[in-house]
């Protein structure tokens, strides 16, 4: 092999020489300065391996070889201006480009490219300022380094937290705009976090910039000699969502067609009260009669938020590692897990709710819920207050009324040097589903000798069934082993009519094939827009399983 040219990336662009490889990254260097422009060339910058320190170059959770979903190198442009140039420059040279905005992504991949030596765009070093806090609307536009704590400490530092509130997701250190592109959920009454965006700036693979919805319409007051970017916009994009004509922004997430520069996303108005909950309930049989209470209280609005009834491992997993509960290697029996249960005091199956809005309101909703959950023979009722020691239901506290965390990272260590993959698919909020979902779950995770770690977060009318795959980065065998258990589920749960809302690089090709009605129409329609929008493939080629023209996507199956 002839020895790597110096200033070469660990892995080159698909196609690209060393000596274009270097042009190309000059003319990025002139674009946004060299201090923006990182050429990932050793290992040694691979060194991120936590999410509180988060690589910006590759999936610090790999499942496969550490080297795979590496970046050649990473820019950060400055400002929007920035992002249409370095679109430009990639259509020039030919050269795929990943925009991440935080790239805490994990479980689905980090700041990973989905094709090796793609140039990474860190989008939230640069910008990632909060624009506006609109307070009599309630809304918030960001751009795209924003972070849930970076929010939130807005509201604090401003006293506006008695007025508002944002949603959260587990893990706070992530970005608003990031999250919600990949439609992605928290826990309030607002969880569903597309739902509640409103309004995106975007920068198309050519380099042209689009605003969507109300935000197509000049502001009489915007000043058309600033660049298009800087004008004032409509004083309705973060009121109404669609605008007039076709509605856009739903081909902005979980795509390869945008870089999203700005976007809207709503805040919940101070409920004047709130009470978070937990719920135990003892035997892993109450899951379904559990499901069956939910559906009717979520539906009709009596459980005002997105609440989550929990796997005791995943609880105890926060609460210590695998090795703090037991010697074995081998997944943890029923025996085993009852055992967990009865020392954390806690259920087979945790639900963690919270009501909302003053205390009068509260009450009633609360004899509702328990007269509804009572139902289940020795399901207890507790407050936070009632649990101090309980890790989880502190934790719970917080993030169901917006207020962000890290503290539930704990669970990837469950295992040594953990990673985690997410397995998530989509469930009918009913007992006879979410039963037939767990039991396959489990009894795969078991099989490739793994524990069943998961949870139902309950949207309005379905569930997320989210299942944690915790591995050893270290140990090769159980990576592969995660990742073969991983692809066997989502083969198993498309025989069911199942399938994922998201998903990590490495099962894009494999999950999008299973969304095949009428001979894969949908992803003929995408890979249709896909190569108007971006005929050279430059944008984020294969992500989500969309290849563009330019791509030979058998070739590039992992
Ligand atoms: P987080 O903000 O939670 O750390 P990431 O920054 O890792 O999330 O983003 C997750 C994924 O969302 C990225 O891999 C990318 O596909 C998409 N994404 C993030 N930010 C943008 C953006 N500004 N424009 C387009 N896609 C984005």
């Amino acid at each position: 092999e002839a020895p790597p040219n110096a200033g070469d990336p660990l892995i080159l662009p698909p196609g690209i020489d060393s000596q274009t490889f270097k042009s190309f990254t000059q003319r990025l260097a002139d674009i946004v300065g060299q201090s923006n422009v990182t050429i990932i060339s050793t290992d040694k910058e691979l060194h991120q391996e936590s999410y509180l320190d988060p690589s910006k170059a590759h999936d610090m959770f790999y499942v496969l070889e550490k080297q795979y979903f590496v970046s050649s190198a990473v820019v950060a442009p400055r400002d929007v201006a920035d992002v249409q140039a370095i679109m430009r420059l990639c259509n020039e040279f030919e050269i795929p480009v990943w925009p991440f905005s935080i790239g805490r992504n994990v479980g689905y991949g980090g700041a990973g490219p989905r094709v090796p030596g793609s140039l990474g765009m860190d989008m939230g070093r640069h910008m990632n300022k909060i624009l506006n806090v609109d307070v009599d609307g309630a809304y918030a536009l960001v751009e795209p380094g924003v972070t849930f704590f970076d929010l939130h400490d807005y509201l604090v530092k401003n006293n506006l937290r008695d007025k508002l509130w944002i949603d959260v997701p587990d893990l706070g250190g992530g970005s608003v705009l990031g999250n919600t592109c990949e439609r992605g959920v928290g826990y309030t009454p607002y969880g569903d976090h597309y739902m509640m965006h409103c309004g995106m700036e975007v920068v198309l693979p050519d380099g042209s910039l689009v605003r969507t919805g109300m935000g197509a319409l000049p502001d009489p007051e915007a000043d058309p000699n600033l660049p298009p970017h800087e004008q004032k916009p409509n004083k309705c994009w973060q009121l109404f969502n669609y605008g007039f004509g076709p509605y856009n922004d739903g081909i902005f997430t979980q795509s390869s067609l945008g870089v999203i520069t700005k976007m809207g996303i709503w805040l919940m108005t101070n409920p004047g009260g709130y009470q978070s909950y937990l719920i135990t309930m003892p035997r892993d049989e109450d899951l379904h009669q559990a499901i069956e209470i939910i559906r009717p209280l979520r539906v009709g609005m009596v459980l005002q938020n997105v609440p989550t009834l929990r796997h005791v491992l995943l609880d105890a997993a926060v609460m210590g590692d695998k090795s703090t509960y037991s010697d074995s290697k081998a997944p943890l029996t029923d025996t085993e897990i009852d055992a967990i249960a009865h020392k954390l005091n806690l259920g087979r199956w945790n639900f963690y709710g919270a009501l909302y809005g003053p205390e009068p309101v509260r009450a009633v909703m609360w004899q509702v819920v328990k007269t509804a959950f009572g139902q289940i023979p020795g399901a207890k009722f507790y407050f936070p207050e009632d649990m101090p020691d309980n890790k989880v239901l502190q934790i719970r506290d917080g993030t169901l009324q917006g207020i962000p965390s890290v503290d539930e990272l704990r669970w990837v260590d469950w295992l040594p040097n953990g990673g985690h993959l997410f397995f998530s698919p989509i469930a009918k909020v009913s007992g006879d589903d979410a039963v037939a979902q767990y039991k396959l779950t489990r009894r795969r995770s078991e099989e490739f000798g793994f524990d069943f770690i998961g949870t139902f977060v309950v949207g309005m009318r379905e569930m997320h069934h989210i299942v944690c795959i915790v591995y050893d980065r270290r140990d090769a065998d159980m990576r592969r082993r995660a990742h073969k258990l991983i692809s066997t589920l989502v083969d198993d749960a498309a025989k069911q009519g199942w399938g994922e809302y998201r998903t990590h690089l490495a099962l894009m090709d494999q999950i999008a094939a299973t969304y095949s009605f009428n001979d894969h129409a949908q992803m003929k329609l995408n890979e249709k827009i896909k190569n108007a929008l971006d005929p050279k493939g430059i944008l984020a080629p294969g992500k989500n399983g969309v290849w563009p023209q330019t791509y030979d996507k058998v070739a590039w199956r992992v």
